[in-house]
Protein backbone atom coordinates (compact mmCIF):
# COMPACT_ATOMS: atom_id res chain seq x y z
CA UNK A 1 0.00 0.00 0.00
CA UNK A 2 2.88 2.37 1.21
CA UNK A 3 4.85 2.03 -2.10
CA UNK A 4 1.48 2.43 -4.12
CA UNK A 5 1.27 5.65 -2.24
CA UNK A 6 4.77 6.93 -3.21
CA UNK A 7 4.18 5.77 -7.08
CA UNK A 8 1.19 7.63 -7.21
CA UNK A 9 2.71 11.01 -5.74
CA UNK A 10 5.92 10.44 -7.71
CA UNK A 11 3.35 10.43 -10.89
CA UNK A 12 1.83 13.77 -9.28
CA UNK A 13 5.02 15.77 -9.30
CA UNK A 14 6.13 14.48 -12.37
CA UNK A 15 2.60 15.92 -13.71
CA UNK A 16 2.91 19.03 -12.15
CA UNK A 17 6.46 19.94 -12.84
CA UNK A 18 5.45 19.06 -16.72
CA UNK A 19 2.53 20.93 -16.52
CA UNK A 20 4.37 24.25 -14.73
CA UNK A 21 7.22 23.98 -17.44
CA UNK A 22 4.64 23.48 -20.47
CA UNK A 23 3.11 26.93 -18.50
CA UNK A 24 6.59 28.94 -18.42
CA UNK A 25 7.06 27.99 -21.82
CA UNK A 26 3.69 28.91 -23.71
CA UNK A 27 4.35 32.43 -21.47
CA UNK A 28 7.11 33.29 -23.45
CA UNK A 29 6.33 31.84 -27.12
CA UNK A 30 4.40 34.38 -29.40
CA UNK A 31 0.45 34.41 -29.01
CA UNK A 32 -1.84 32.26 -30.99
CA UNK A 33 -5.02 34.13 -30.11
CA UNK A 34 -5.95 37.57 -31.45
CA UNK A 35 -8.21 39.80 -29.50
CA UNK A 36 -11.20 39.32 -32.12
CA UNK A 37 -13.27 41.67 -32.77
CA UNK A 38 -10.37 44.20 -32.66
CA UNK A 39 -7.95 42.38 -34.09
CA UNK A 40 -9.00 40.62 -37.43
CA UNK A 41 -6.55 37.91 -39.04
CA UNK A 42 -5.33 37.71 -42.40
CA UNK A 43 -7.61 36.91 -45.28
CA UNK A 44 -6.64 34.86 -48.75
CA UNK A 45 -7.49 36.79 -51.42
CA UNK A 46 -9.75 33.16 -52.67
CA UNK A 47 -11.44 33.98 -48.83
CA UNK A 48 -15.12 33.04 -49.99
CA UNK A 49 -17.61 35.46 -48.33
CA UNK A 50 -20.25 37.19 -48.65
CA UNK A 51 -21.90 37.76 -51.93
CA UNK A 52 -22.19 40.58 -53.75
CA UNK A 53 -22.98 41.60 -57.48
CA UNK A 54 -20.22 43.84 -58.93
CA UNK A 55 -21.43 47.13 -61.09
CA UNK A 56 -18.33 48.73 -64.26
CA UNK A 57 -16.69 51.65 -63.24
CA UNK A 58 -19.41 53.43 -65.23
CA UNK A 59 -21.97 51.96 -62.93
CA UNK A 60 -23.58 49.68 -65.25
CA UNK A 61 -24.31 45.90 -63.75
CA UNK A 62 -21.83 43.60 -64.83
CA UNK A 63 -24.36 40.69 -64.74
CA UNK A 64 -25.69 40.08 -68.46
CA UNK A 65 -28.41 37.37 -66.85
CA UNK A 66 -26.62 34.24 -68.40
CA UNK A 67 -28.03 31.93 -65.80
CA UNK A 68 -24.55 30.50 -65.41
CA UNK A 69 -24.49 30.99 -61.78
CA UNK A 70 -28.26 29.65 -60.69
CA UNK A 71 -27.73 26.74 -63.39
CA UNK A 72 -24.59 25.63 -61.16
CA UNK A 73 -25.54 26.01 -57.91
CA UNK A 74 -25.55 22.46 -55.93
CA UNK A 75 -27.80 24.13 -52.83
CA UNK A 76 -30.26 25.40 -55.80
CA UNK A 77 -29.84 29.09 -53.66
CA UNK A 78 -30.14 31.20 -56.57
CA UNK A 79 -32.90 32.46 -58.47
CA UNK A 80 -32.56 34.57 -61.38
CA UNK A 81 -35.18 36.29 -63.48
CA UNK A 82 -34.19 38.85 -66.21
CA UNK A 83 -36.26 40.36 -69.84
CA UNK A 84 -34.33 42.12 -72.38
CA UNK A 85 -34.00 46.08 -72.37
CA UNK A 86 -34.98 48.64 -74.89
CA UNK A 87 -31.29 48.78 -76.31
CA UNK A 88 -31.45 44.93 -76.52
CA UNK A 89 -29.32 44.08 -73.64
CA UNK A 90 -30.09 41.18 -71.08
CA UNK A 91 -30.37 41.83 -67.18
CA UNK A 92 -31.79 40.55 -64.39
CA UNK A 93 -35.05 42.00 -62.99
CA UNK A 94 -34.73 39.38 -59.86
CA UNK A 95 -31.60 38.12 -58.32
CA UNK A 96 -31.70 36.29 -55.38
CA UNK A 97 -29.60 34.51 -53.23
CA UNK A 98 -31.09 32.23 -49.76
CA UNK A 99 -27.87 32.84 -47.58
CA UNK A 100 -29.59 30.06 -45.61
CA UNK A 101 -29.37 27.42 -48.30
CA UNK A 102 -25.51 28.49 -49.26
CA UNK A 103 -23.05 26.02 -48.98
CA UNK A 104 -20.23 28.86 -50.09
CA UNK A 105 -18.94 26.74 -52.71
CA UNK A 106 -17.81 29.54 -55.16
CA UNK A 107 -18.80 27.60 -58.29
CA UNK A 108 -21.31 30.74 -59.07
CA UNK A 109 -18.26 32.98 -59.30
CA UNK A 110 -16.30 30.35 -61.02
CA UNK A 111 -19.13 30.25 -63.23
CA UNK A 112 -19.61 33.97 -64.09
CA UNK A 113 -18.57 35.22 -67.24
CA UNK A 114 -18.07 38.49 -66.44
CA UNK A 115 -16.79 38.76 -62.45
CA UNK A 116 -20.35 39.27 -61.52
CA UNK A 117 -21.71 37.26 -58.60
CA UNK A 118 -18.14 37.06 -56.25
CA UNK A 119 -17.90 35.99 -52.72
CA UNK A 120 -16.29 39.28 -51.39
CA UNK A 121 -14.41 38.96 -48.03
CA UNK A 122 -16.88 40.27 -45.65
CA UNK A 123 -17.54 37.33 -43.05
CA UNK A 124 -19.11 39.24 -40.16
CA UNK A 125 -22.94 39.42 -41.75
CA UNK A 126 -24.74 36.83 -38.93
CA UNK A 127 -28.16 38.42 -38.42
CA UNK A 128 -30.62 37.97 -35.98
CA UNK A 129 -33.69 36.75 -38.22
CA UNK A 130 -33.72 33.92 -41.02
CA UNK A 131 -35.36 36.20 -43.54
CA UNK A 132 -32.47 38.68 -43.40
CA UNK A 133 -30.37 36.14 -45.10
CA UNK A 134 -32.75 36.45 -47.92
CA UNK A 135 -30.67 38.10 -50.36
CA UNK A 136 -31.88 40.20 -53.13
CA UNK A 137 -30.62 42.20 -55.70
CA UNK A 138 -30.65 45.43 -54.60
CA UNK A 139 -28.70 43.93 -51.40
CA UNK A 140 -26.18 42.52 -53.67
CA UNK A 141 -25.51 45.53 -55.56
CA UNK A 142 -25.33 47.01 -52.73
CA UNK A 143 -22.74 44.76 -51.17
CA UNK A 144 -20.77 45.17 -54.60
CA UNK A 145 -20.55 48.59 -53.99
CA UNK A 146 -19.33 48.51 -50.31
CA UNK A 147 -16.96 45.66 -50.89
CA UNK A 148 -15.64 46.74 -55.08
CA UNK A 149 -12.08 48.10 -53.97
CA UNK A 150 -11.14 44.82 -51.99
CA UNK A 151 -12.88 42.45 -54.35
CA UNK A 152 -11.00 43.83 -57.38
CA UNK A 153 -7.78 43.87 -55.69
CA UNK A 154 -8.60 39.84 -54.66
CA UNK A 155 -9.41 39.33 -58.11
CA UNK A 156 -6.26 40.68 -59.53
CA UNK A 157 -4.28 38.97 -56.82
CA UNK A 158 -5.60 35.68 -57.97
CA UNK A 159 -5.82 36.13 -61.53
CA UNK A 160 -2.41 34.59 -62.05
CA UNK A 161 -3.78 31.15 -61.04
CA UNK A 162 -6.93 31.03 -62.42
S1 LIG B 1 -21.42 29.71 -53.23
FE1 LIG B 1 -22.15 27.74 -54.06
S2 LIG B 1 -23.98 27.26 -52.86
FE2 LIG B 1 -23.56 29.45 -52.54
S3 LIG B 1 -24.79 30.52 -54.07
FE3 LIG B 1 -22.75 30.19 -54.98
S4 LIG B 1 -22.91 28.25 -56.10
FE4 LIG B 1 -24.66 28.36 -54.70
S1 LIG C 1 -24.05 36.71 -62.18
FE1 LIG C 1 -22.73 36.03 -63.87
S2 LIG C 1 -23.23 33.86 -64.14
FE2 LIG C 1 -24.89 34.76 -62.94
S3 LIG C 1 -26.44 35.37 -64.43
FE3 LIG C 1 -25.14 37.15 -64.06
S4 LIG C 1 -23.57 37.07 -65.66
FE4 LIG C 1 -24.51 35.03 -65.56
Amino acid sequence: MGSLTRTAYSFLLKELVTGLWLTLRSMFRPKYTINYPYEKGPLSPRFRGEHALRRYANGEERCIACKLCEAICPAQAITIEAEPREDGSRRTTRYDIDMTKCIYCGYCQEACPVDAIVEGPNYEFATETREELYYNKEKLLANGERWEAEIAKNIELDAPYR
